[in-house]
């Protein structure tokens, strides 16, 4: 009987420690530098996040999302996952561990598929938490669809370099990254999943330019940091060329497995923060003669955010666990696209629900509710919309199944009753003459 829900002890002390370092520590971080957490570090800053990172090193939590040789602890995808809900908390709190998306993705994909001296030149300082790295695949006519992606790389004349053209959209922290991932077409006379490739580039790289940093709603100008890059004539040696030509396809399924089941881990710390925030509040408004508490109502909100919450850990933790068994995203695709697929309407939900109960302090800028909420619906999109999950989803389930060979569904009950039937006759023709 191998099921089992117990954390390890001693992994449990870790946890609690930092829960408590969190919250004591980090979260005051979101308050006196909101936003900031991609943008290197002052003087001020760094005197302030260098002890941090440098408990959470002493610790061992610090990168927790890779193996010992690549300067993690190796924990895997279940403890990770522990760690993220309490890491969701706070803005700044996946920076202080070393483990923040996009970052976390990117540095995967180089540790998977990067040559020694690549992993030299953007892995080591990457997991040293001194730079920041911008996935750049997304494009301005389709994102969902990498198909139509048209940002381009040729061989040079020289013949030891590419040159790439182009321009891609919502590439996340470009300005202040140290380099791009860029997805291009090396081979358009091929089907894209083998004519596409993937290649390192230092955001100084001439041609690279920044046209504009879309904010989020709610973000003031000037705030915004998913940016609209030109690659003008940008020219890049054979070396930059990660895992190979062709290969894009396979490293951005690597990257995006990881990064959406670790998006989904800190949500559960978002909403379990939500919901507390919930609780509290039922506990402590008394209006109409009674605590919110006592309405049936609210009982209803809380309950629903409770199971919708439990519901949505288990699946987390259940795909983290098989993760950890497969040691292949390919092979939990269902339901990592699940974990996606569902991520936003549990966050929203909740989020809403909370803000409700707080009434109109629930909407201003006091609370971070709305915050949430327009963080619900950027999970709806970033690294893909929901829609693409759930036919995900639906196709890796219905591979399961086949079409039934007959005009009635093979569940027809009066069929069904007839083979019972058959099959226990002489019982039933025993108690017909039993009458
Ligand atoms: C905050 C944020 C950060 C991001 N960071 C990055 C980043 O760092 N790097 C990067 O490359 N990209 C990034 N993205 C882009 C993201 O990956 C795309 O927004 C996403 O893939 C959707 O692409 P699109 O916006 O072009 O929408 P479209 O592809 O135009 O889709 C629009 C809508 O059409 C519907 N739709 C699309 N396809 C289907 C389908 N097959 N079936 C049913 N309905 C469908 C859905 O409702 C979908 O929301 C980020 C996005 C956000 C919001």
């Amino acid at each position: 009987m191998a099921w089992d829900f117990e954390t390890d002890p001693q992994f449990q002390e870790l946890l609690d420690w930092a829960d408590d370092f969190v919250r004591a520590e980090v979260e005051p971080l979101d308050l006196i530098w909101p936003h900031l957490q991609f943008t290197p570090l002052d003087d001020t800053r760094r005197a302030v996040i260098d002890p941090l990172k440098e408990q959470v090193r002493r610790k061992g939590l610090w990168a927790t999302h890779l193996g010992p040789d690549l300067g993690g602890q190796g924990y895997g995808q279940l403890k990770l996952a522990l760690l993220n809900e309490i890491l969701g908390r706070s803005q700044w709190a996946p920076i202080i561990f070393g483990c923040q998306a996009p970052d976390t993705g990117n540095a995967e994909i180089i540790a998977h598929y990067g040559t020694p001296e690549q992993k030299e030149r953007y892995l080591r300082p990457l997991l040293d938490g001194e730079v920041f790295s911008c996935y750049s695949m997304t494009e301005p006519q389709g994102g969902a669809d990498p198909t139509q992606f048209k940002t381009s790389a040729v061989r040079d004349s020289d013949g030891v370099s590419w040159i790439i053209n182009g321009h891609k959209f919502f590439s996340s922290n470009a300005s202040t990254s140290s380099f791009l991932i860029v997805m291009v077409v090396t081979n358009p006379d091929v089907s894209p999943y083998q004519g596409m490739s993937m290649f390192l580039v230092p955001t100084d790289t001439p041609g690279v330019r920044i046209e504009r940093n879309c904010g989020l709603y709610g973000e003031s100008d000037g705030q915004g940091s998913h940016a609209l890059i030109h690659y003008d004539n940008v020219r890049v040696p054979d070396s930059a060329l990660l895992g190979g030509e062709g290969q894009a396809f396979a490293i951005a399924q690597t990257r995006l497995g990881g990064g959406r089941i670790h998006h989904a881990m800190r949500t559960i710390g978002l909403a379990q923060r939500a919901l507390d925030m919930m609780c509290e509040r039922a506990l402590s408004r008394h209006t109409a003669g009674s605590l919110l508490a006592d309405k049936q109502a609210v009982q209803g909100y809380i309950a629903d955010s409770y199971a919708q919450l439990t519901q949505f850990r288990l699946l987390v933790l259940h795909t983290a666990w098989e993760i950890d068994k497969y040691n292949d995203y390919k092979l939990v695709r269902k339901d990592i696209a699940a974990v996606k697929a569902v991520m936003p309407t549990v966050l929203h939900d909740i989020a809403w629900r909370a803000m409700q109960v707080h009434g109109a302090l629930g909407v201003t800028n006091e609370m971070p509710f709305l915050g949430m909420v327009t963080g619900a619906a950027v999970m709806g999109l970033a690294d893909g919309p929901t829609e693409v999950h759930k036919t995900t989803v639906a196709k890796q389930v219905l591979r399961d199944y086949s079409a039934s060979d007959d005009v009635w569904p093979t569940d027809w009950l009066p069929r069904k009753r007839a083979a019972a039937q058959a099959k226990y006759a002489e019982y039933l023709d025993l108690e017909v003459g039993n009458l």
